[in-house]
């Protein structure tokens, strides 16, 4: 319609989550009106994470070495883990204060009908960690909704013999997302996670 370079730009742009046709137009024009210079500093923030950062060797998390700032941690309890879905997850439950453990960043959650099976995320390595390391105990911090807790229930029956498997207290809101939860109620909810039951 406009000309085929915003189009693409726009096209990009609703690729985002969230971003819809019309505000992926407002973004596109706001990104025109900016100078050349501020509107490429966003194209070499998108270059420079792609070309950097990573996922670590151990638990999934962003990094930009081989292994991420947490699990290089020694004062870290390595023989606890906490499960999440995604990093953001991880980053709120580091605002809490309330986990000195190592993390497991799943990349998702279990949801057959958009097709996404074990294999899609990081389990076997999550398998492989408890095994391999004297895992104590694994916290289950994915999501309190429902591809969530399937997720929680199907890695609590594998995980079940090999270590000591909880799940974060209720209390946080269901259906919601850990990303959104407040720091309070996030720290409440680890301290008084309880054992899953078979
Ligand atoms: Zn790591």
């Amino acid at each position: 319609m406009l000309s085929p370079a915003v189009d693409n730009l726009v096209t990009q742009l609703t690729r985002l989550p969230g971003v819809g046709t019309r505000t992926a137009q407002r973004l596109a024009f706001h990104l025109l009106q900016r100078s050349t210079e501020e509107a490429l500093a966003l194209a070499t923030a998108i270059e420079d994470v792609k070309e950097r950062v990573r996922f670590c060797r151990d638990c999934g998390n962003l990094t930009e070495e081989e292994r991420c700032a947490i699990c290089r941690d020694e004062r870290r309890d390595h023989s606890l883990i906490c499960v999440v879905e995604q990093p953001a997850d991880l980053i709120s439950l580091e605002r809490t204060h309330e986990y000195r453990g190592l993390y497991h960043v799943l990349g998702g959650a279990l949801s057959p009908l958009d097709g996404v099976e074990p294999e899609h995320l990081r389990i076997d390595e999550l398998f492989k960690r408890v095994e391999r390391n004297g895992v104590q105990e694994v916290v289950l911090a994915t999501n309190p909704n429902m591809t969530g807790e399937a997720t929680a229930a199907y890695l609590a029956d594998r995980l079940r013999g090999r270590a000591r498997v909880t799940r974060l207290a209720s209390g946080l809101p269901v259906g919601g997302d850990l990303e959104y939860a407040d720091e309070v109620t996030l720290g409440r909810a680890l301290t008084g996670r309880r054992d899953m039951e078979p």
